[in-house]
């Protein structure tokens, strides 16, 4: 890369460690911010910083945000003893996305695979444990829904939960979502009649 000055080479490089971006990609990126005006430039580096510095986890699920609680979290208008627990924040969005859960989410970021190395406690499970009762030993929730992928990691992370949820012994629903085959239309659509009928069809465990 020295062929491109030390500059040009650093961006290149620093650009590559982000995930889904190649050897290829990087240099594309970083030939095109080079020649981007510069207030631009200067934009998207403190947009990076900016949130860096500023996200972090909502302090009831988990979810990554800017506040101390995020705006699903602070809504009187949603049902706080509804709690569908996702993988990560872009599973919430994709379910927001379709205007149809009115509940709240727990966000784990990641699920349990021994073959990655991700044990329980490199997920936010015990999180989700705490908000399920208050100190007094009382529920806290009507049902905890679990959304986990259907991948081997995410089925063996919702039969995990359960487990768990179960051992506390509260008067709690557990359901788990159907998985959803996908329908004719284009993808943006595919995605949020999927994820609708999935919430629809879920099963009690
Ligand atoms: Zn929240």
């Amino acid at each position: 890369m020295e062929y491109y000055g030390s500059s040009i080479g650093k961006l290149i490089e620093a650009l590559s460690s982000l995930p889904g971006i190649g050897k290829k990609s990087a240099q594309r990126l970083a030939f095109h911010i080079v020649a981007m005006p510069e207030e631009q430039v200067k934009g998207i580096a403190d947009a990076l910083v900016d949130a860096r510095t500023n996200v972090h986890f909502c302090r009831s699920c988990c979810t990554l945000t800017d506040g101390e609680l995020c705006p699903i979290c602070a809504s009187s208008k949603r049902n706080h003893r509804q709690i569908m627990v996702v993988e990560n924040s872009r599973d919430l969005a994709a379910y927001e996305k379709t205007g149809r859960y009115d509940g709240v989410y727990h966000v784990l970021h990641g699920a349990i695979s021994p073959m990655l190395g991700v044990g329980p406690n490199d997920i936010r499970l015990k999180e989700l444990l705490l908000r399920l009762q208050d100190e007094q030993g009382e529920a806290q929730a009507d049902e905890v829904i679990i959304a986990t992928n259907s991948s081997v990691e995410g089925e063996s992370t919702a039969m995990y939960i359960v487990k768990l949820i179960k051992t506390l012994e509260l008067p709690v629903k557990i359901t788990r979502i159907a998985t959803g085959v996908p329908v004719g239309g284009d993808i943006e659509n595919i995605d949020e009649v999927t994820l609708e009928r999935a919430l629809k069809g879920r099963t009690e465990m």
